[in-house]
């Protein structure tokens, strides 16, 4: 994987608030720096990882990085050590943006500052500053993909007038993820004047989110819920013509579980999906997999690590969004990076042309 873990990558990303080179700056060195991260089952974490961790120690900082392999009490314990151990900054990607909040609370009062890492850390007031990227357009470009594959919009995204009728089935992320409901809603909010306008339907009836959503991210219960769906409602003639799935991985379990029933690979139904992981470009570039959705662990490493540089420094790191990330006790001021939607025409300009791939890593 070519996956530069440089931080120059994020420099032209923003402007201004410069440190490193002051003399608070020398007087932060050396300070331990928290990183806590949910999961290696999906590599998107484990290249935000190493870039978080690459970029605070050219900067001087010590980083213990914890991965916690998607269990609460782990990620819970490895944060209470990382306080124990003199951590001066918290970065937290959370298991359960609900479930941190005596590990919060202790940070605040030995004056560690919390920066949410892509999800949001919920009801604590806590959390001092957030970087993710724009979490419900992502939901906006899953289901506007979606109704480009099937015919409904054009490439510029215009209505086609193509009436369908086309069955879909819904996907939705895990529900202690706080991202999970701002991509659900923004596909949502799209896809509704074409379920209202009976252009698209949901075959199964499932349209809401905890009857859509898969706990954990698990590509096995999507693939089981696919699976669920094809035998209960397309087993008598019916075929699923789209899927929005919010993450790669599911994807790859709903495109499995479709195979295993019959559907041909180059039949496949349009398929979302996010993060541009190894496996689903591949699977774009061979037809399977519809879409994706890149969203540049360097530009969020970058922006973690200049955030955390500077309020070991005694400046106030810059934000772009003070208004869309209440977590239920404050609205947090937070970095916002575009997400970018990727499909077969677009992926070696979004992927390879940027460096977050070799063409080798593709093939
Ligand atoms: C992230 C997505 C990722 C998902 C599953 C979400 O919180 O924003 O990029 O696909 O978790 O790991």
């Amino acid at each position: 994987v070519a996956l530069a873990l440089t931080m120059t990558a994020c420099a032209g990303t923003r402007g201004g608030g410069g440190s490193g080179s002051t003399a608070e700056a020398g007087a932060a060195k050396g300070s331990l720096v928290g990183v806590a991260m949910p999961t290696k089952t999906s590599t998107r974490w484990i290249h935000d990882g190493d870039a978080v961790k690459s970029g605070l120690e050219k900067l001087g900082y010590k980083v213990d990085l914890e991965y916690a392999d998607d269990d609460i009490p782990t990620q819970v314990q490895q944060i209470s050590n990382m306080l124990t151990k003199g951590a001066k900054v918290l970065i937290i990607a959370s298991v359960d943006g609900t479930a941190l909040s005596s590990q919060l609370d202790q940070a605040a009062s030995k004056g560690v500052k919390v920066i949410a890492y892509d999800r949001l850390i919920n009801g604590n007031k806590n959390v001092d500053y957030y970087t993710t990227f724009d979490n419900y357009k992502v939901g906006v470009q899953q289901a506007t993909s979606l109704l480009e594959g099937l015919g409904v919009l054009d490439k510029n995204g215009k209505d086609t007038g193509n009436a369908g009728p086309f069955n879909i089935e819904l996907f939705a992320g895990s529900p202690d993820d706080n991202n999970a409901t701002f991509f659900f809603n923004g596909a949502m909010a799209t896809l509704k004047p074409y379920l209202d306008k009976g252009v698209l339907k949901v075959g199964s009836g499932q349209t809401g989110f905890t009857q859509v959503a898969t706990q954990g991210w698990q590509a096995d219960l999507a693939k089981k819920r696919m699976q669920d769906l094809i035998a209960s409602t397309y087993s008598n003639g019916q075929t699923v013509n789209g899927v929005l799935s919010p993450y790669d991985g599911l994807s790859i379990g709903i495109i499995s579980a479709l195979t295993g029933a019959g559907y041909a690979t180059d039949k496949l139904p349009t398929i979302t999906g996010q993060d541009a992981e190894i496996p689903s470009v591949k699977s774009i570039i061979a037809g399977q997999q519809y879409s994706t959705i890149y969203k540049d662990t360097r530009k969020l490493a970058g922006e973690a690590v200049k955030m955390a540089d500077d309020v070991l420094n005694g400046k106030t790191p810059e934000v772009n969004d003070t208004k869309s990330y209440d977590n239920k006790t404050k609205v947090v001021p937070t970095f916002l990076f575009e997400p970018v939607v990727v499909t077969k025409d677009n992926y070696k300009a979004a992927v390879i042309d940027t460096g977050y791939y070799t063409e080798s890593d593709l093939k």
